[in-house]
């Protein structure tokens, strides 16, 4: 009898321990709950959302409280409580109106309290200094030239009322990057951009975006006369043995066309593997230097004769049938065979490598957003990251990529827009639409 007594109680007692063990993990932990907020909040502008998330890994949400105050109000923006344990995440989304709410612009706290279900109330209480800045940033241009040619660049200067912010120029909703710069020896913004290539019925529609921490968001809008231009239009007959030339280097690298018939392999290139090679030049010309890095008019080729413009548009017939199309984005410049290719401005070394429809080729960093490309190289004489200056030789003509004999392919690039490479040969254009002097407004 007594042994069973002792059993039965040895039992009930490691029973009481493990309920024991259970609620002190559930009801008695010691464990606060977890406030993180994303992204991180400095400012609030006239709309902020943000983005909160509490947890609690133990006993589960109790409630959770959001505040902003400031020295003369109080408002609470969110207030929560959970009715059972267990309830482990809140993501909580937040869209602040400051001045809707009656707050004032200054200094201002965001406070965040969360509690959890243990006995021991745990309770934690983030506390955030924020500023309300709800009057977006003040945009002064400068100076801009007042035409503007299609599929060529532009150049704007201009003063912000704030530092620190987004800003750039925005031409069709693309985006081009201001940087800063010094004027009359006050802080100002550059900004080239490019003006794309328009059917002639599309609007144009340009200016300078300025958004502050806050997300205050500024335009003023650009206006330009811009000058038409009629681009060629070409129909390029290709035979059997330029098909077979053409294929022939891309079947070797790309297993996708390894084994395919000539025409489609020839579709894959114009298509899909130019898409491709656009995407990674937008990647490149997306990253440039700070500093304008080149100076006076571009180099063009010595003695390289025109055969492609910018702009042509092609039309690629087989056997009578139309198996492709493309706009040429540079001027093709033919000369002798592996003639030497100089760089056609001051900069750094953005790429040097294969470059899918380009074949070898070199890209340029002038700085500011500006670039130029060299394709279809037979040899490239520098490596990435090195500067190089203008004249100095980068490489030597071929026919590697999509080419269809000995030339440069030469582009100039805004970012990640192709533009006319004809305007940065011609000083005149360049004083008038890019260096012009900025006169006191
Ligand atoms: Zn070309």
């Amino acid at each position: 009898m007594l042994t069973r007594s002792r059993s039965l109680l040895t039992v009930l007692i490691i029973i009481a321990v493990i309920a024991l063990i259970w609620l002190g993990h559930t009801f008695l932990e010691g464990e606060k709950p977890d406030i993180q907020i994303t992204p991180p909040l400095k400012t609030i502008g006239k709309t902020t959302r943000t983005s909160i998330t509490v947890t609690d890994r133990k006993s589960g949400l109790r409630s959770v409280t959001v505040v902003l105050k400031d020295g003369a109000k109080e408002h609470e923006l969110r207030s929560l409580t959970f009715p059972a344990k267990g309830h482990i995440e809140e993501k909580i989304s937040l869209e602040i109106k400051p001045r809707e709410l009656g707050f004032k612009d200054g200094k201002a706290v965001l406070e965040i309290t969360a509690t959890d279900f243990s006995i021991r109330n745990n309770s934690r209480t983030v506390s955030l200094d924020v500023t309300i800045d709800t009057i977006p940033p003040r945009i002064y241009p400068l100076w801009s030239a007042n035409y503007i040619n299609v599929g060529g660049a532009g150049v704007t200067r201009y003063r912000l009322s704030e530092d620190n912010i987004r800003t750039g120029v925005e031409v069709n909703g693309t985006r081009y990057r201001g940087y800063r710069t010094i004027i009359d020896n006050q802080p100002a913004y550059v900004c080239y951009f490019a003006c794309p290539i328009l059917s002639g019925r599309e609007q144009l529609k340009i200016g300078i975006v300025a958004e502050d921490e806050g997300g205050n968001r500024s335009f003023v809008p650009l206006s330009y006369i811009i000058k038409s231009k009629e681009f060629r239009k070409s129909v390029i007959s290709i035979d059997q043995k330029f098909l077979d030339q053409i294929i022939s280097e891309f079947q070797e690298r790309f297993d996708a066309i390894a084994n395919v018939d000539p025409v489609r392999a020839f579709m894959y290139i114009n298509e899909t593997l130019r898409a491709d090679t656009d995407k990674i030049i937008s990647s490149i010309c997306r990253n440039s230097s700070s500093k304008k890095l080149w100076e006076g008019t571009f180099l063009r080729m010595k003695n390289g004769a025109p055969m492609a413009l910018f702009g042509d548009s092609r039309t690629y017939v087989f056997s009578g049938r139309a198996i492709g199309t493309s706009d040429h984005l540079g001027i093709d410049l033919a000369s002798t065979e592996n003639a030497a290719v100089e760089a056609a401005n001051s900069g750094i070394i953005a790429y040097a490598d294969y470059l899918g429809i380009y074949g070898n080729a070199v890209i340029v960093d002038h700085g500011l957003g500006l670039f130029s490309l060299y394709g279809h190289l037979s040899s490239i004489q520098v490596q990435k990251g090195q500067s190089v200056s203008k004249g100095e030789i980068i490489g030597r003509t071929g026919m590697t990529g999509f080419a269809g004999g000995d030339h440069l392919h030469y582009s100039i690039l805004v970012e990640p827009t192709f533009v006319n490479p004809t305007e940065w040969w011609d000083p005149h254009w360049i004083e008038d639409n890019v260096t012009g002097s900025v006169t006191p407004s």
